[in-house]
């Protein structure tokens, strides 16, 4: 059977990956001339399976008044006259209820608890070099409400089987001494030994390499910009303007992935939330941290690969561009530069920007969408690197016709219908 994975970021080959192991004749079609070259480029590197929950939280909406009009708000709104942006954003705040945020945050958990052995497993498999460290996440917190806000998903995470210590101040420096030259007043944190991080590009262009030696087809790019089809299947895809015949397709376009849909005549509800990073390079330095770090307070995201440090963070609903932002990225450069004062040159940090495919509930959209052989693989939002091998695993399950690990209807696009 010949498959069509229509995108190449972390998604798009992990999905490859285990297509090519079920036996499938799979082709991976991207526009850009390598894979990983949108969101899956430069984002936080953390392989953060003990923080399922959705940004859409209950204190949300009474946050996004406070940060009105502010510039250097960690989610920034920018008005538009787009229809979609406006129903997605409706449909997001709705899942602020309590109710809600934590029924998702559990299928967010349930597929993050089968990804770490997925990933595991295949880098064993098929021994990747990506950067990988196994010094798990120190989420750090400042004062009293994040404190209580900390102990509160600690238990949570505890009722459903995950090991998370809290930690106090010198107790977090124990775990990460690179913080004893800290300028930053957090007051403590907590600390899931079972996180980690790595460098999503490298190992999804590794991974690329080992699929070429297999046999898999790459067409590299090559913009996907039409589809033909009939009531119940889609029969081919308009490549560069020329049709190209698959009996299946598996949707794994990051945040372009709702307009892509569009083309075969079906609605994802996904938007895309710009994100930023910078990549400071370490040189020498031992006062960088080797530890992944969660700066609660300034929402940013750290992680240590190989000889660059690399920060992300903040959120900005401003439709599909990824123009620079001083502004946006200086706001992650100086929050790691005062938790890190001396971690590398700073003046030489590289800056980035990309788009997460954020669906309304957070929970990504896997399994089969309106026609009898096109399928999702997508809407990770920003979880995407965290998640890719588990969501890669359950859809190529799915589509050999194998027991999956997981109930797929709950990931599929037909819990919006
Ligand atoms: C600032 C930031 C920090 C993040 N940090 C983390 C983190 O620490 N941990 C984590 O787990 N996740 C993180 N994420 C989220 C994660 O990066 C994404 O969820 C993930 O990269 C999405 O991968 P993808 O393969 O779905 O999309 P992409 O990597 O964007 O891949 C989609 C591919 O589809 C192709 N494509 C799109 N349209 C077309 C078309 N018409 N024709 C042909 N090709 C097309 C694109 O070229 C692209 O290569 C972060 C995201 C951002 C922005």
């Amino acid at each position: 059977m010949r498959v069509a994975v229509l995108g190449a970021g972390v998604t798009g080959i992990t999905t490859a990956y285990y297509l090519d192991q079920q036996g499938f004749d799979v082709t991976v079609i991207d526009r850009q001339p390598l894979a990983a070259e949108e969101t899956s480029f430069a984002n936080g590197g953390q392989l953060s399976y003990s923080q399922p929950f959705p940004w859409s939280s209950p204190d949300l909406p009474l946050n996004l008044l406070r940060w009105l009009g502010r510039t250097d708000a960690p989610l920034v709104f920018k008005l538009k006259a787009d229809p979609d942006l406006w129903i997605w954003g409706l449909r997001y705040l709705f899942n602020c209820q309590s109710r809600r945020f934590y029924r998702h945050a559990e299928k967010i958990l349930e597929l993050a608890k089968i990804s770490r052995p997925s990933l595991l497993s295949l880098i064993q498999e098929e021994n990747l070099e990506f950067e990988h460290e196994q010094r798990g996440i120190l989420k750090l917190f400042t004062g009293e409400k994040e404190l209580n806000e900390a102990l509160h998903r600690q238990k949570w995470l505890q009722d459903h089987g995950l090991d998370q210590k809290l930690l106090n101040r010198e107790e977090c420096m124990e775990i990460e001494p690179a913080l004893k030259g800290t300028r930053s007043h957090f007051t403590g944190g907590t600390w899931s030994p079972g996180d980690g991080s790595g460098n999503a590009r490298e190992f999804t262009r590794s991974l690329v390499t080992k699929l070429m030696a297999k046999g898999v087809e790459f067409l590299f790019e090559t913009t996907i910009n039409g589809f033909e089809r009939d009531s119940r299947k889609v029969t081919a895809v308009h490549l560069n303007g020329k049709v190209r015949k698959f009996d299946a397709f598996i949707l794994c376009a990051g945040a372009f992935s709702k307009p892509v849909a569009a083309m075969a005549g079906i609605n994802l509800p996904l938007y895309p939330v710009k994100g930023y990073s910078v990549t400071i390079p370490v040189n020498g330095s031992n006062t960088a941290p080797l530890t992944s770090i969660t700066d609660e307070s300034r929402h940013i995201v750290i992680s240590r690969l190989g000889n660059q440090l690399r920060a992300a963070g903040t959120a900005e609903i401003n439709g599909y561009q990824t123009v620079e932002n001083r502004v946006r990225e200086d706001m992650v450069l100086h929050a790691v530069m005062e938790l890190f004062p001396d971690c590398g040159n700073s003046e030489k940090a590289v800056r980035w920007s990309g788009l997460r495919p954020m669906t309304t509930d957070s929970v990504p959209l896997i399994g089969r969408a309106r026609f009898e052989n096109f399928y999702t693989n997508t809407g990770h939002g920003p979880l995407g690197w965290t998640l890719a091998c588990g969501s890669a695993e359950i859809i190529a399950d799915s589509i050999a016709g194998k027991t999956t690990k997981l109930d797929i209807t709950d990931y599929s696009v037909d819990r919006f219908i």
